[in-house]
């Protein structure tokens, strides 16, 4: 079945190039000029993937993507930050994006990472159940990854599919460091477009999730000038 991405974009000419191109690629689309009726139409219809614009009518791109995210959806969203500013790039990333894209952009970049943002969840969704398969535990931190679910002292947490690919990595291989790179390409999906900040925001978020003192890490841990590893 065809895959169906959401362009959630203010900017007329911008919605007709990118429906153009995606639609040439086989996707269906959907479409939504504002903040709040980008939201609706996630919510009814379930898009595959989300390109999400930061400065929107009604409600911004960061709100949107957070509203989501707290509600547990966990669709892949790319935010499409108009400025080179470092500052939106966090944000989104804080607000629960999963990759970001800088306007003006090449539809050649933007189609790779719908693409590869596409193919990582539905490899997700079809790694069958293992049969005999280990509950992955860092101090009261557990991660299934039959069920897929985290929870932490017993108690669920809500973790993006992101962030869950990322504790399945570093919980599999307890002491042993992972470099940013090889992070970014095994659980982003990509090797080359990818900024190592995308990782750091991702173990921040988890920090806060997981950590009884996000300052004082004791599950996730770093190796300066190395990468990040977990606790044994
Ligand atoms: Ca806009």
């Amino acid at each position: 079945m065809g895959k169906t991405v959401l362009i959630v974009e203010d900017e007329k000419a911008i919605v007709e190039i990118l429906k153009f191109n995606l639609q040439r690629e086989g996707y269906s689309v959907l479409e939504a000029l504002d903040g709040e009726a980008g939201l609706e139409l996630a919510q009814a219809e379930d898009p595959d993937l989300i390109l999400l614009d930061v400065m929107l009518p009604r409600m911004n791109g960061f709100d949107v993507c957070r509203t989501l995210r707290e509600g547990g959806c966990a669709i892949p969203i790319i935010m499409l930050t108009a400025r080179e500013e470092e500052s939106d790039k966090v944000f989104g990333l804080e607000a629960g994006a999963d990759d970001y894209i800088t306007k003006p952009f090449s539809m050649r970049e933007l189609l790779a990472r719908v693409k590869a943002n596409i193919r990582r969840r539905s490899l997700d969704a079809a790694q069958p159940a293992q049969p005999g398969s280990q509950l992955l535990k860092v101090g009261d931190v557990a991660v299934d990854p039959v069920s897929m679910t985290v929870t932490k002292g017993g108690a669920p947490v809500d973790v993006t599919q992101k962030e869950f690919d990322l504790l399945v990595r570093l919980f599999s291989a307890p002491g042993k460091v992972c470099t940013r790179e090889e992070l970014l390409e095994k659980v982003w999906n990509y090797a080359y477009f990818g900024d190592t900040r995308t990782v750091d925001v991702a173990v921040r978020r988890l920090r806060e999730k997981i950590e009884d003192d996000p300052g004082n890490p004791k599950i996730i841990l770093t190796r300066r000038g190395a990468g990040y590893y977990c606790g044994e």
